[in-house]
């Protein structure tokens, strides 16, 4: 018997209907011979060359009709909903180019539906319509160097009022593509007096406004050189007096945090689809490996350590999928709010799942696998930013625990309700009749 909270009743159809099927074909062909090649030069180009490799790529997507698949149709996507969208990141997350090529790239994807949820008329126009065309790059900017990302409640960067518009003060770090955006989606406290969770609100600007620097993108594990202006780096931008217009507020005032949760609810399950995508590549490595690489009188494949390891990844990395896609299907019927558990869990696990299935690969490899000669180190290094972005491991287990516990309470005269000896107490009570006849038998 599943465990109270998930008793309530689901129908299920693991089936893709063929239509889709041929599309999902189509990426999966696409991906692997256009794309998965240009990721051997990435490091050489720079933004405007990997612009103008990627562009035929966007054309040919465009022809598909694939292109930023993740909005409505009535915004240009195809309003797939979460499982279409979950099996396209499956096979975009093979590569770290193919969302870019497909204009569903983090964070643009995001932000772009948080312009789509609650953007103005003349927000969408300036914005949204642009970023879904491709013509303008964003970034979402929340985490702050100096205050705990895992708990938002904390975040000092203000916006005072200043006539109809706002002054906003602040540093930010970890706002990924900063440096290459044109605007700027930046989460403040406007209400420092209010709730916790309704005292930020968020703000939409260019990033060319007066007072908005770009300090540095920040060397990580995952890009450890320096460098500025790079795809996928990660920048740490102070605002200092920078004085927005009255429309430069999205969505209403105090809405910061409803806003953020409308935008990472579904991100999370592309994250999670994407490290599919990447684990089943390292899977493939790790099969390759064993069938060829020779080690004390058997290659790897006939030692049980290596069988286990690739028995344990294809049963984890099956398990991960099921899970994110049964949360995708949970919000595509049952919307957001009833998903929040499925989606927690898959967060944490979904990002072990990408580690371990990594690690054994890499392990498999040896030295090679520890080189740049092979996808495995760079794999390797990012999927450890897996258990800390979008909310760190500990946060999310710590949210499934107490959603999970508010289906039970304790037992009021401490004997837990499984206790043995009770439960054969009452039993005796019950089957008295039954045990009676026993006894006068014997
Ligand atoms: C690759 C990458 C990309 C990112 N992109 C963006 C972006 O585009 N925009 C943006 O705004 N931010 C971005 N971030 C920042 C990210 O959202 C934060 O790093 C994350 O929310 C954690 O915040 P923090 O780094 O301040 O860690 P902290 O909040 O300081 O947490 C540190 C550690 O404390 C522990 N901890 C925290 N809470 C608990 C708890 N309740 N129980 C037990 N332990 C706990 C955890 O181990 C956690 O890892 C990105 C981060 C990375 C690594």
């Amino acid at each position: 018997m599943p465990w109270k909270s998930t008793l309530a009743r689901v129908s299920w159809d693991f089936s893709t209907d063929p239509e889709f099927q041929e599309k999902l074909d189509w990426m999966a062909q696409f991906v692997r011979t256009e794309i998965w090649p240009l990721e051997t030069l990435y490091g050489e180009l720079d933004f405007d060359s990997l612009m103008r490799a990627v562009e035929p790529l966007r054309e040919a997507v465009k022809r598909q009709g694939l292109w930023a698949a993740h909005l409505d149709p009535e915004l240009g996507g195809q309003g797939f909903g979460q499982v279409k969208l979950g099996l396209m990141h499956e096979i975009l997350g093979t590569s770290p180019i193919a969302p870019f090529a497909f204009g569903n790239a983090a964070p643009d994807s995001g932000n772009s539906e948080i312009l789509a949820l609650v953007g103005s008329e003349e927000q969408k126009q300036r914005y949204l319509q642009p970023l879904l065309a491709g013509d303008l790059r964003s970034a979402f900017s929340m985490t702050e160097p100096g205050t705990a990302g895992s708990d938002p409640t904390l975040l000092q960067t203000s916006a005072v009022r200043d006539g109809d518009g706002w002054i906003l003060n602040g540093r930010k770090w970890f706002s990924t593509n900063g440096s290459i955006a044109d605007f700027l989606i930046v989460m403040a406290v406007t209400d420092p007096e209010a709730r916790s969770h309704q005292r930020a609100s968020m703000f939409v600007l260019d990033a060319d406004t007066p007072g908005v620097t770009i300090v540095r993108d920040v060397p990580t594990m995952e890009h450890p050189w320096e460098s500025l202006g790079r795809y996928g780096n990660h920048a740490e931008i102070s605002y200092e007096n920078v004085r927005l217009p009255a429309q430069a507020l999205l969505g209403a005032q105090g809405a910061g945090f409803l806003i953020a949760q409308q935008r990472l609810y579904p991100g999370r399950i592309h994250h999670c689809m994407r490290w599919l995508g990447v684990a089943g590549r390292a899977l493939d490595m790790l099969c390759e490996r064993a069938l060829y690489r020779e080690a004390h009188g058997s290659v790897l494949a006939k030692h049980q350590t290596v069988q286990n390891w690739i028995a344990d990844s294809a049963a984890e990395l099956q398990a991960a999928r099921l899970m994110t896609l049964q949360a995708a299907w949970k919000i595509d019927t049952q919307g957001v709010q009833a998903a929040r558990q499925d989606i927690a869990i898959i967060k944490f696990y979904g990002a072990k799942v990408l580690h371990d299935v990594i690690d054994r690969a890499l392990q498999a490899h040896g030295a090679l696998g520890y080189s740049t000669d092979m996808p495995l180190e760079a794999m390797y290094r990012y999927a450890r930013a897996a258990r800390i972005y979008d909310g760190p491991d500990e946060v999310h287990r710590a949210s499934v625990a107490r959603q999970i516990l508010r289906g039970y309470e304790a037992p009021a005269d401490g004997i837990p309700s499984e206790h043995i000896p009770t439960r054969r107490d009452a039993a005796r009570l019950k089957f008295a009749e039954i045990l009676e006849a026993v006894t006068a038998n014997d």
